[in-house]
């Protein structure tokens, strides 16, 4: 909660996240000060409720989930850290993670008029006078193709050799489908070989020699 307070007095763009009780879902959130909510506009209920999280029951905390659970959400901390400090991709508003089903809510939440952190509440007032600007989050207009000017490896890309035969667009389940699909194999298999002929080694041997 200080961080917020810090970060909404100098309207200091950052990330919050946070691992559920139950060590089985996760998020990450950018937070905007006055453009989006702030940690006090929606915070947890043990923050809010200000219970000592110590006195909280720990029941059905899956101890051995807990690495797995912020491993992930820490990747998905970084991913989107530095898709935000370099300039690609689309940053993540809020991004959930819900390991018992795999589910990944992604939405943008508004910042509370009624906050508690009276410099969110001047921060929210300060944009809306602005004009809509792009925040950095889904900047995707600016983006521009990756040209390395030095290339001291010879590092470059080539084309498959087989043409794009089309795939076949065979979605495996609901909004997945195959990224590529094997190619099949070719009939001229064995080109390369010599063909068998009827002529004896001497033979063979005698036309090396003429040439
Ligand atoms: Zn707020």
């Amino acid at each position: 909660m200080a961080i917020n307070t810090a970060c909404n007095e100098l309207g200091q763009t950052w990330f919050e996240s946070g691992v559920a009780e139950n060590a089985v879902s996760g998020h990450i959130q950018l937070i905007v000060p006055g453009v989006t909510a702030c940690f006090a506009c929606a915070p947890p209920l043990v923050v809010a409720s200000q219970i000592d999280e110590k006195t909280l029951k720990r029941e059905g905390v899956c101890a051995a989930s807990l690495p797995t659970t912020m491993g992930i959400v820490a990747g998905m901390l970084a991913q989107n850290t530095l898709k935000k400090l370099l300039g690609f991709g689309t940053v993540s508003y809020y991004l959930g993670y819900n390991a018992m089903q795999d589910f990944f809510p992604t939405m943008r939440i508004k910042p509370n008029p009624t906050c508690d952190d009276s410099n969110c509440r001047t921060k929210q007032l300060e944009m809306k006078d602005r004009p809509q600007t792009p925040t950095g989050a889904a900047n995707k207009e600016d983006e521009e193709d990756v040209v390395h000017e030095d290339n001291d490896w010879g590092i470059s890309l080539v084309g498959e050799n087989e043409p794009d035969v089309e795939p076949e667009e065979k979605e495996i389940a609901t909004g997945i489908k195959l990224a590529y699909t094997v190619p099949a194999p070719t009939s001229d298999d064995g080109g390369d070989l010599v063909q068998d002929t009827e002529l004896s080694l001497e033979e063979l041997q005698r036309q090396m020699g003429n040439l």
